[in-house]
């Protein structure tokens, strides 16, 4: 849990001055993998580890940023500011500031302290959350209230032009726009959304594999690339497919045969996952968790076999929840090539299941998970 009274407090003595907080959550994705950047649909939920902002103005015309996690602090003139991230972590929230001045909001001098318990790197989205808490800060000192599509789309454009991390919209969106108790279908061409209760006595469980493989970003971009491979080969017999999101199985049948077998499967998986994904919406609304756990291992399966962006670990984390008491449905979430599993589990087995998961995984492949029990949170607000 972070400590908000802590923390104001340490940036009032860094700084000499009271600032507002804001916190953003992390994310976990519950289906629906790779079909943002197809315009398909994604089904995440906020959780309760997030990222702490807290922001108090400067009089001489210079942005300061402090992690509590780097134990580190960069300042630059704002009018100053490095045209990108440079692979640093300042990147981040920098780039929120920029993108949002670019924009035409008249962010201010300030400085900022930022403090988060999402771990990084492991797929529940700091990324997002360290922007959209910086974000949330910025235009507060800015006196500016856009709607949470547009600051969502501004993290996101930040991410991607500044820190050069070619994301979709869900991690910034969920963050935006995620309520408690509930998981949020998005359209990530629309942005139109559902909110979808997460029933009382279902727990989150997220399985960390504490294993992500240094091929996760180079392939990333590859299968960004087949997608688009794929998509192209399709529009070329129907123009109205835009993005892949627009195809359909048959589309597939009739023109697949034209793909190489490797751009065929990935398109096969983005095709069938947003299938899957409004499925489960429907399901979790209907309180049919059978559904929606059949639904996570046909997504799984799907991750695994036809986009292969799994990992053996994953499978492993996977393949023991599967065999324990409780569970209702597993998957690798997130980019990847490793980072978390999510499990849904029936609430009164989930301390149990945790603690097997733990066990099982370890005995298979001698590496001690951090297991971690999450709460659908609420959307990034000011504390
Ligand atoms: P993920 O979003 O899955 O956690 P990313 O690689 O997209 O992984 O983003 C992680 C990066 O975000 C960190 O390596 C760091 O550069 C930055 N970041 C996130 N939270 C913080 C924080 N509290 N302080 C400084 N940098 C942070
Ligand atoms: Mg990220």
């Amino acid at each position: 849990m972070l400590d908000v009274t802590g923390f104001k407090k340490r940036h009032a003595h860094r700084f000499g001055a009271d600032p507002a907080v804001f916190v953003a959550p992390g994310r976990v994705n519950l289906i629906g993998e790779h079909t943002d950047y197809a315009g398909g649909f994604v089904m995440p939920a906020a959780i309760d580890f997030g990222t702490l902002a807290a922001i108090s103005p400067r009089n001489d015309g210079r942005v300061i940023v402090w992690s509590e996690n780097f134990h580190e602090q960069v300042s630059h003139q704002i009018e100053g500011l490095p045209k990108n991230g440079g692979g640093h972590w300042s990147g981040y929230p920098l780039g929120v500031v920029r993108i949002l001045r670019e924009a035409g909001f008249a962010v201010p001098p300030f400085s900022l302290s930022v403090q988060g318990d999402v771990p990084l790197g492991a797929g529940l989205s700091s990324s997002a959350s360290i922007e959209v808490a910086t974000a949330l800060a910025a235009l507060s000192l800015a006196q500016a209230d856009p709607p949470r599509e547009e600051i969502a789309r501004l993290c996101q454009r930040a991410e991607n032009v500044y820190v050069g991390a070619s994301c979709g919209i869900m991690d910034q969106f969920i963050a935006c726009r995620g309520a408690e108790n509930h998981a949020l279908l998005l359209d990530c061409r629309s942005l139109g959304y559902r909110l979808a209760p997460i029933p009382e006595n279902v727990s989150l469980v997220i399985a960390n594999t504490m294993v992500r493989h240094a091929i996760a970003g180079g392939e990333y971009g590859i299968r960004r690339g087949e997608v688009e491979e794929g998509t192209e080969i399709l529009r070329s017999h129907r123009p109205e497919i835009q993005l892949l999101r627009d195809a359909t199985t048959k589309d597939l049948e009739l023109w697949g045969a034209e793909m190489p077998e490797n751009v065929l499967r990935r398109c096969r998986h983005v095709i069938t996952e947003n299938l899957r994904t409004v499925a489960a919406a429907d399901a979790l609304a209907a309180g049919n968790l059978k559904k929606l756990g059949d639904l996570m291992a046909a997504a799984h399966a799907s991750y695994r076999d036809d986009f292969e962006a799994s990992c053996e670990e994953a499978d492993t984390m996977v393949g023991a929840a599967q065999r324990l008491p409780g569970l209702i449905g597993a998957r690798l979430t997130g980019g990847g090539f490793g980072g978390c599993t999510v499990n849904l589990v029936h609430a009164d087995r989930a301390e149990a299941f945790a603690s097997r998961l733990h066990n099982d995984y370890r005995a298979r492949t001698g590496i001690d998970a951090e297991i971690y029990r999450c709460h659908a949170s609420a959307a990034a607000h000011a504390v």
